[in-house]
């Protein structure tokens, strides 16, 4: 086993080998530019595209000529946003969104209220679930867009993404989720979720980074609008991508992605199931090792790799300093000078002094039982040894042991 252990799939994730394999020779031998029609290099680079985004369309259930490939998801959800409000501003003002969305999403969102657009933020409850029934309350006939996230990036929540899709349809606004931490451990039919858009990102999936795709449906019956007319585009230049998204395609990263989206199609089942049990195993032994702690995120609709736990009496700074051969990430952000709880725990109802202590747990394709072992035995040390020095923890369990019943800790 090699340290530091890598925990942080959520963040990232490591390109797979035969990933990097396909994408090898796109940098060398054939560099072609795909929007070259005059020769040889540039129709091979063209050829290997529409072969990625074939592999991209058929892991999400959609047609190869509803991939737009940008950059990331970051300019993925920026253009299904920006880009049907400024399209759509003819129709109305109002988009539905939710707390806990990725910054992405909400900072987006933001950007558009500067520009007089009303944005709803709908509450979560404590598991981080939406209810697609406050997503209908929310409609005005002004709302033109309703953008929910498949899976959290942080608890792995799950949204009802299919029913939220069906109440926007029926409303005749435009529904957006962002798919990225979904893609890859979730079966996902842009049909049956019924989307309008859908935001990709390769290096959340074994891919490279720097490349990700937004799907847009090309025929919306129910707007009776073509993807052109549905976006405006967010980059003007050459006209690449159906002219939503100019600029010379990132060939080896494409090629990339479209492996790493052949690779999750064959391979999706079983590693989800791999990584449920091992994340099991890694929750079973914290809780075995630790009292005073609380599992964050939707119990059974939740992400097949995801564990996102609060530790009571321990604050997260020094865990993260404790714990420094194993790659997790806080539930907390630092900002300038202090830590920052997480918007997402905080729209959940963590309280603050738990939020602060909250470590996510992102497994991914290449750990090991052995690794899960060992950061488990870590985690648990780290949070013993700084509990020891914590009068809070230690007059908690002499109030306990002083109580016949034995009351519950602060934490249920
Ligand atoms: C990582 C992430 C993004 C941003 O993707 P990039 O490709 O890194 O820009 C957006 N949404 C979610 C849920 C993510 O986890």
């Amino acid at each position: 086993m090699k340290l530091p252990v890598y925990m942080d799939n959520h963040s990232t994730t490591p390109v797979d080998p035969r990933v990097f394999e396909a994408m090898a020779p796109w940098f060398t031998e054939k560099f072609g530019n795909a929007a070259s029609r005059s020769h040889s290099f540039g129709w091979e680079a063209a050829e290997a595209v529409k072969k990625a985004r074939k592999q991209v369309a058929a892991l999400i259930g959609a047609s190869p000529d509803e991939i737009v490939f940008t950059s990331g998801a970051t300019e993925s959800d920026n253009l299904a946003i920006k880009g049907a409000a400024e399209a759509l501003r003819e129709r109305g003002n109002h988009i539905i969104t939710v707390a806990t969305e990725h910054r992405a999403v909400l900072d987006s969102c933001k950007r558009l209220e500067q520009q007089g657009f009303e944005v709803t933020y709908l509450p979560v409850d404590r598991h981080g679930c939406v209810s697609p029934d406050s997503v209908r309350h929310a409609h005005q006939t002004q709302t033109i867009l309703v953008s929910v996230m498949l899976a959290n990036n942080e608890v792995g929540t799950i949204q009802p993404v299919a029913e939220i899709g069906r109440i926007a349809r029926e409303h005749g606004a435009l529904f957006h989720t962002d798919a990225v931490q979904a893609a890859g451990k979730l079966a996902i039919d842009v049909d049956a979720m019924n989307v309008d858009l859908l935001s990709l990102s390769a290096h959340k999936m074994y891919g490279p980074k720097g490349v990700g795709a937004l799907y847009v449906r090309r025929k919306n019956a129910a707007m009776k609008l073509s993807p052109l007319a549905l976006l405006t585009p967010m980059i003007d230049g050459g006209g690449h991508e159906g002219g939503l998204r100019s600029g010379t395609l990132n060939v080896p990263g494409i090629v990339g992605f479209g492996a790493a989206c052949r690779i999750a199609m064959q391979e999706m089942h079983a590693e989800s199931e791999r990584l449920r049990r091992l994340r099991d195993q890694l929750e079973e032994k914290l809780r075995a090792g630790l009292d005073e702690m609380q599992v964050n995120g939707h119990p059974a609709e939740r992400l097949p790799n995801n564990l996102n736990v609060s530790f009571g009496y321990v604050d997260g700074e020094a865990l993260l300093v404790g714990l420094s051969d194993v790659a997790v990430s806080a539930g907390a952000a630092c900002t300038s000078a202090k830590m920052e709880p997480s918007h997402v725990l905080r729209a959940m109802g963590v309280g603050e002094d738990l939020a602060q202590g909250s470590l996510r747990f992102g497994l991914g394709r290449f750990n090991t039982e052995e690794e899960v072992a060992y950061v488990a035995g870590r985690v648990i040390e780290t949070v013993r040894g700084l509990r020891a020095l914590s009068p809070a923890y230690e007059s908690r369990l002499s109030a306990l042991a002083s109580n016949e019943t034995g009351t519950r800790g602060r934490i249920g």
